[in-house]
């Protein structure tokens, strides 16, 4: 079989048709800055205004309820420092969420409270943090839970969630959405939220823009200080042309959410059915006996292959035109297993062996096709069967 897949959309989705036209467009248009006063500046601010409101609309909220950032990690720092030097306090999250909200949280000497096997947030143990805190005499200043997890797919049930924060602290509720956009829908589950990020490129939009779209009634810091823009919550000149990108995209996922997951979820499914029944010892992350896959985004195959390293896998997918990650960080150059598994409790020696395969709207029964032939083969070479 010859010809490439990309099965990375977690880590970055190509950009949509219309994302790339309204980013086209604006470049065409010129570059005024938006904060000026002439009629090309006027231009600038009103495809910002209307980026607004797309944005807004997603979430059902106002459009003055929304601020540009320069991606996902901006909007999770924003969320957690930002709450935080409002209200003083410490802040918690889960034991799962992206470095962007876990470092935060663990420099601002936070809390975190772990998951079950399955990676649903453990409510026992939000309780027994929230008790730690107020033991402490502090205040818990805001909460954070992912809705969707950019490793084993798992969604949150942000409603019970909120429900025990609410009834024991006036913590801030903040989740990351970032992995969800193109899955769900945000004005269902993020509805007793108060904060929300979101990151363009993984929903169809450019790299470097996102948004944390907040209540109107929540104090918040800016964490970058300068001419004032979106109305004092973050300064900087806005990136007009990749918001109204952003937009276009964010217009595009809404309109075809429905038909989009249940074709991907179609075709996760053949693709985990049709690796397990050529190999022996594939576990797949987020789901326990029942096989249910209901608690997960469609997009999203979480594997873990017994007796083998992700890092070997990976340069043989390549090697045969299959672009996928693994679930680890290799940033000091010696393999981590990720903290996301040890959070659900798989063991390092299987953790090691982990692989996402992650789907997106470019997705076809061809990609599908290429990694069944690939990955089988690059399993029994690494595992010595071949
Ligand atoms: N949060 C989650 C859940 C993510 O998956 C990512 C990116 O991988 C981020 C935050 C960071 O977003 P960005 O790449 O836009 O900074």
């Amino acid at each position: 079989m010859t010809g490439t897949a990309y099965l990375d959309h977690a880590a970055s989705t190509p950009m949509r048709p219309e994302a790339v036209e309204a980013m086209e467009a604006a470049f065409r248009a010129g570059a005024a800055n938006p904060t000026g006063a002439h009629k090309l500046a006027r231009e600038a601010r009103k495809v910002l205004d209307r980026s607004r409101t797309t944005i807004a609309d997603a979430f059902g909220t106002d459009p003055g309820n929304v601020v540009f950032t320069g991606g996902g990690t901006e909007a999770d720092n924003l969320a957690i420092f930002g709450v935080v030097g409002a209200r003083g306090g410490l802040p918690a999250c889960s034991s799962i969420e992206h470095h962007a909200v876990l470092h935060p949280v663990q420099h601002l000497g936070g809390h975190v409270f772990g998951v079950d096997a399955r990676g649903v947030v453990d409510i026992a143990d939000l309780n027994r943090v929230l008790g730690e805190i107020e033991a402490t005499g502090e205040k818990v200043a805001v909460v954070s839970v992912m809705l969707a997890n950019n490793e084993s797919g798992v969604i949150q049930p942000l409603d019970d969630i909120a429900a025990v924060v609410r009834e024991r602290s006036d913590a801030v509720l903040h989740t990351d959405a970032v992995q969800a956009v193109t899955w769900l829908d945000l004005k269902t589950h993020t509805a007793a939220f108060d904060l929300m990020s979101i990151s363009a490129h993984k929903f169809g939009g450019p790299q470097g823009v996102g948004a944390l779209v907040m209540r109107s009634d929540i104090d918040l810091v800016p964490v970058i200080l300068g001419g004032g823009q979106e109305r004092e919550r973050r300064s900087g000149t806005q990136n007009v042309a990749g918001i109204s990108a952003m937009a276009a995209a964010m217009a595009a996922t809404e309109a075809d959410r429905a038909s989009l997951v249940s074709r991907i979820d179609a075709l996760r499914t053949r693709l985990i059915d049709g690796l397990r029944s050529v190999l022996d010892g594939v576990h797949e992350s987020g789901v326990d006996a029942s096989g249910d896959r209901s608690h997960k985004v469609a997009g999203t195959a979480h594997l873990c292959f017994e007796g083998l390293d992700s890092e070997s896998l990976l340069f043989l997918l390549e090697r045969g035109g299959l672009y996928a990650s693994a679930a680890s960080s290799c940033a000091s150059g010696a393999q981590e297993p990720s903290h996301v598994l040890a959070a659900m409790g798989v063991s390092r020696d299987l953790a090691v062996g982990s692989l996402r395969l992650s789907l997106g709207a470019t997705t076809t029964d061809a990609d599908i096709d290429l990694a069944l032939s690939v990955i089988p083969a690059a399993v029994d070479q690494l595992r010595g069967t071949r």
